[in-house]
């Protein structure tokens, strides 16, 4: 599996006074089994990034190349790509409909009109990967805990059998405890599964303890492209736009999770 960007762009309502150029120029290769960590401020590019990643978004110029193949290219097929390339959004839980959570992992693999028994397995599969027990599997989703919504709607996208799965803000709004079992959740998929991964955070800690390559984005451009160490030796950069060192948001979130209020300034930290 690889996935190759080759001066990309995007801009948004392009050639109109709203015009935003989202992306800019970003060459990129994506390598089987990475765990990467893509981070940046709120607005620097990341989701458009990754919708371009499984197709879902279009490039207003430059190629991206799926296992070598044009993935603009007419006889491409878009579909395999999507299934392949597993987007988990942001509060992927509010995308859960279905009655029960099997039903609901089941929905994917459903659609790809896949026989009955490998869509009971897949969904098993899927939900034993994210930690779901079986004495929650005809449980509506609505009687879980944000926790585990997140995780049966992580299984819905794994049970599509991706090679590489992309998280976009996965521990957004859970408190440290659900943070660190999704994340703990994730690291393993990829040991145990060789998974490709990506996680988008515009958390420094979250992204530090797990990934072995960060890529950081800045209005529209890719700044960095390293080893975490080797990312982090520019700090004093990453705390001009808007990205806190991670050893100050480490502190910081430790305090936090002994229940002490601090400021959320990356400079300073002081009881709030
Ligand atoms: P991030 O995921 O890093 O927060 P986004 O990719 O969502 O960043 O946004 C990149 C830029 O594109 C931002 O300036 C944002 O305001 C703009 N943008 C995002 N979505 C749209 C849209 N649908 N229409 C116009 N501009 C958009």
């Amino acid at each position: 599996m690889s996935i190759i960007l080759d001066k990309v762009n995007y801009k948004y309502s392009e050639s109109t006074v709203y015009e935003k150029h989202a992306l800019k120029d970003i060459n990129l290769k994506i390598n089987d089994g990475e765990f990467i960590g893509l981070i940046g401020h709120t607005g620097s590019g990341k989701s458009t990034l990754i919708q371009h990643l499984n197709g879902l978004m279009k490039a207003t110029s430059g190629a991206i190349y799926y296992n070598g193949e044009d993935i603009y290219a007419k006889d491409f097929n878009m579909r395999t790509l999507r299934s392949k390339v597993g987007l988990v959004f942001q509060y992927p839980e509010h995308q859960l409909f279905e009655t029960s959570v099997i039903k609901d992992v089941s929905f994917g693999p459903r659609n790809l009109g896949l026989p009955d028994l490998e869509i009971d397995l897949r969904a098993y599969e899927a939900l034993k990967q994210v930690g779901i027990g079986e004495d929650l599997i005809d449980a509506s989703p609505f009687e879980l805990s944000g926790g585990q919504k997140r995780r049966v709607a992580i299984a819905g996208v794994l049970a599509m059998k991706p090679e590489v799965l992309i998280l976009d803000e996965p521990t957004a709004g859970l408190d440290p405890k659900g943070r660190d079992e999704i994340l703990d959740r994730i690291a393993l998929l990829h040991k145990e599964q060789k998974i490709t991964v990506i996680l988008v955070s515009h958390s420094m800690e979250d992204v530090a303890k797990y990934v072995d390559r960060i890529l950081v984005m800045n209005k529209g451009e890719l700044i960095f492209d390293n080893t975490p160490k080797n990312v982090f030796a520019h700090y004093k950069e990453l705390e001009n736009i808007g990205l806190a060192a991670p050893q100050v948001t480490y502190v910081m979130n430790r305090l936090r999770d002994q229940g002490i209020r601090v400021s959320t300034s990356p400079t300073t930290i002081k009881e709030a």
